[in-house]
């Protein structure tokens, strides 16, 4: 080589360096967490810039989230010295699809000014269809449609492409009808769905063979990341993209366009989602002549952390097996921890702790920042236990990838009735629940209830008492608002003399609160089911329910500002190409982590699912890695020993410890679950002496009496509400 290389290159090794110079062609790499791929992305993108390749407007790169999008302009900037003049066609999926759209609206039958709907919008919409059908919406609920037609565009595919036996699946076999009247509709509104964001640009392609032509011409290049995580309609939407007509240009191979597609099949977790792990294993017969590269160096994470992390991943079968390796190798790593917690109260407390460890100076003087650290939750309930504590303890935290616990919508909507019920004036909360569920209390209603309200200066629930005794009301509204009415006299009476608990679960029963996520067939239903039992459940900490409505409103006020130093609490499926010094993995438990709902839809793919998840979650550490499981958890309502994750079995010996107990654990074997390994029944590779040490667990004072009466106590209401929740639970589960 003549010229030296240009400062982007520095510091690749050899594989890096030629996944970044091989413009030409198509190119996989495939290769293990943390070995650069997204960097190989970012560095390759400014090598195209720096060497005159392409300009930036044709370049079309995609990213799984917006704020890597963000990131990885950032980064190209810093790399080719200078703001790079904007890169418009960097983005997800979804963002790029938007601005096809808006370019080619026409083409598919919407004006360029198109609304894009949200999930509520969706729902309302294919209800109204359901009901002009004349069907019974409730024996064919509007969600559940929905979910089947996001299912279907996910794959791509329009009403006519449908399987057979979709079709009949659904509506007496209207199925098809349906979906195709649901279109209609939208193009009607000039909207479209977020499956539309995928499926129009591709049908829009297809059919304007000029179009995709321009465009042919246009990208020069195609970047994609996370590949393993692109579902059908993402799949075929890029190839159309890719695979342009035979060129005669020189340094164009095969056909297709310059592709590069970087990816870890062991990193697939969105397969629930529709996700096809087989894009990535089949690149090179799409893409014939491709080259693909494999990094094996991880750059990331310390021997023990990789050392686990492999180990686990290895008991999944069907992978394509990698190398993985790292160079930081030091006799002063930690091992990663594994530590056990009475309860998930005590947890969150001594995750608070071994933050304020980390904060205090080390040997060295050296501080750890809070923005250095995460929490990466399975599911997202497990966070209100940390929000709070953190809260406590004046930890500033931030939530990533989604609303705060006290933010989400059914939490904010059963703090409404909670509200309401309280505090009668409160208008706010009243109006945000008096028709959810629906009721049939339109927008009329409301205005009719706001004007007598303000005439008479009377809160909005004095004026709907006073309205149902009149004749103002249409029949159906007076009576579905005589019941609301109804259940709140009935409820501010039991305030003073019910528990507040058991008032709160009654609030969401008798108003069909619960039962209206019980009847919702959308993949986000059951964690909404989940949340509003850990929102029943944190009361439990407080006196009283006005006692608790005032926490709330302290935790809501707390900070969230991007700038300030701060631990992230985030769910593993948002930690995807994230990295963080120390990580702490919590709720390592049967029927947890693995997840019952993935054991029992996906059988041994879905165990496989969370197995990837548990090595995604491990490989986010660079430096430490702390995993918990707890001996209790309040599952419906009900205290339940747990089992031990099955995947703490899966780990090597030589890379994990189990914490020495700085505090209270309760002792796992004296009140827990009783086995004598992580998990009862299972083979322990540690034979039974790992947890059978008194010493490791040894709890440093008693445990609370009052934690071992409520892990005996079991409450007949909490079971029912519970059980009713469409899942069933075996020892343990969510
Ligand atoms: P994931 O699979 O988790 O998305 P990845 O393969 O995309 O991981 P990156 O995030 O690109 O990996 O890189 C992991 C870390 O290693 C980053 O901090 C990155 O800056 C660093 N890194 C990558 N390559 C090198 C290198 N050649 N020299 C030094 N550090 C590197
Ligand atoms: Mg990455």
């Amino acid at each position: 080589q003549s010229a030296p290389a240009p400062d982007y290159l520095i510091g690749l090794n050899p594989e890096q360096r030629q996944a970044v110079v091989t413009t030409e062609g198509p190119l996989l790499v495939l290769a293990g967490a943390g070995t650069g791929k997204t960097r190989v992305l970012t560095t390759r993108i400014a090598h195209i810039l720096a060497t005159g390749l392409a300009f930036p407007s044709q370049i079309l790169a995609v990213t799984f989230t917006n704020k890597a999008a963000r990131e990885m302009k950032e980064r190209v900037g810093m790399l080719v010295g200078g703001a790079v003049e904007g890169m418009p066609w960097l983005g997800t999926f979804h963002s790029i699809g938007v601005k096809l759209l808006r370019r080619h609206a026409e083409l598919v039958g919407l004006r360029s000014d198109f609304t894009i709907l949200d999930t509520d919008d969706v729902v309302r919409l294919i209800k109204q269809l359901i009901q002009a059908e004349g069907l019974d919406d409730k024996r064919w609920p509007a969600r559940q449609f929905a979910q089947m037609i996001d299912g279907w565009k996910n794959k791509g595919m329009a009403p006519h492409e449908i399987p057979e036996g979709d079709a009949r699946a659904f509506a007496n076999g209207k199925g098809r009808e349906l979906y195709e009247a649901y279109q209609n509709r939208l193009k009607t509104l000039n909207a479209c769905d977020f499956g539309d964001l995928l499926c129009h640009p591709i049908r829009m392609l297809r059919a304007n063979p000029d179009v995709l032509a321009d465009y042919h011409r246009k990208f020069k290049y195609l970047l994609v990341d996370e590949y393993q995580d692109t579902n059908t309609a993402q799949y075929m939407w890029l190839r159309l993209l890719a695979q342009r007509p035979q060129s005669k240009e020189p340094g164009q191979r095969g056909g297709s366009v310059n592709v590069c597609c970087v990816g870890d099949d062991d990193q697939s977790i969105y397969g629930w989602r529709g996700a096809e792990v087989d894009n990535i294993l089949r690149f090179d017969k799409d893409f014939p002549g491709a080259t693909i590269i494999r990094l094996e160096r991880n750059y990331r994470s310390t021997e023990h952390i990789l050392g686990a992390a492999g180990h686990l991943i290895a008991h999944n079968e069907g992978r394509l097996g990698k190398t993985l390796f790292t160079e930081q190798s030091d006799p002063e790593h930690e091992k990663v921890q594994v530590h056990a917690a009475w309860d998930s109260e005590e947890e969150a407390r001594a995750v608070g702790e071994t933050i304020e460890q980390l904060q205090r100076p080390d040997a060295n003087g050296r501080r750890h920042n809070l923005n250095d650290m995460a929490i990466l939750v399975r599911a997202s309930f497990q966070m209100r236990e940390f929000e709070d504590r953190f809260v406590t303890m004046g930890l500033n935290y931030r939530v990533i990838g989604g609303p705060r616990f006290y933010e989400r919508q059914e939490i904010r909507d059963a703090m409404a009735y909670f509200r309401a019920v309280c505090q009668p004036a409160d208008d706010l909360a009243f109006e945000r629940i008096v028709n959810v569920p629906k009721r049939g209390l339109g927008d009329a209603t409301i205005r009719q209830l706001h004007d007598y309200a303000r005439a008479r200066d009377i809160p909005m629930i004095a004026a709907a008492r006073d309205l149902v005794e009149t004749e103002e009301l249409k029949p159906k509204a007076r009576k579905s608002l005589r019941d609301v009415v109804e259940g709140f006299t009935r409820w501010s009476a039991a305030l003073e003399n019910t528990p507040h608990t058991e008032l709160a679960e009654r609030i969401l029963e008798e108003s069909g609160y619960t039962e209206m996520w019980q009847n919702d067939k959308s993949a986000e239903a059951p964690g909404r089911l989940e949340n509003l039992k850990e929102l029943i459940r944190s009361m439990d900490f407080y006196e009283s329910m006005r006692g608790f409505l005032e926490h709330v409103a302290l935790v809501m006020d707390a900070e969230q500002n991007e700038d300030m130093d701060a631990v992230s609490i985030m769910t593993l499926h948002s930690a995807k190409g994230l990295e963080f010094e120390t990580v702490f993995l919590p709720g390592w438990e049967e029927g947890l982590f693995p997840h019952q709902r993935s054991l029992d839809e996906g059988g041994r793919s879905g165990l496989e699912e969370e197995r990837r998840l548990a090595y995604v979650g491990l490989t986010r550490a660079k430096k430490r890695a702390h995993l918990w499981f707890v001996s209790n958890r309040r599952i419906h309502g009900l205290w339940q020993s747990t089992i031990p994750s099955r995947f703490l079995d899966e780990l090597p010996e030589a890379h994990v410890e189990v914490a020495e107990a700085e505090m209270s654990y309760g002792g796992y074997n004296r009140f827990g679950g009783g086995s004598s390994g992580f998990s009862a029944g299972r083979q322990n590779p540690y034979g039974a002496s790992r947890f059978d040490n008194p010493e490791i667990f040894a709890s440093t004072y008693e445990t609370p009496g009052w934690k071992r009466a409520q892990a005996n106590r079991t409450d007949a209401t909490s079971r029912n509400w519970g059980s009713r929740s469409g899942h069933q639970v075996e020892r343990v589960g969510y």
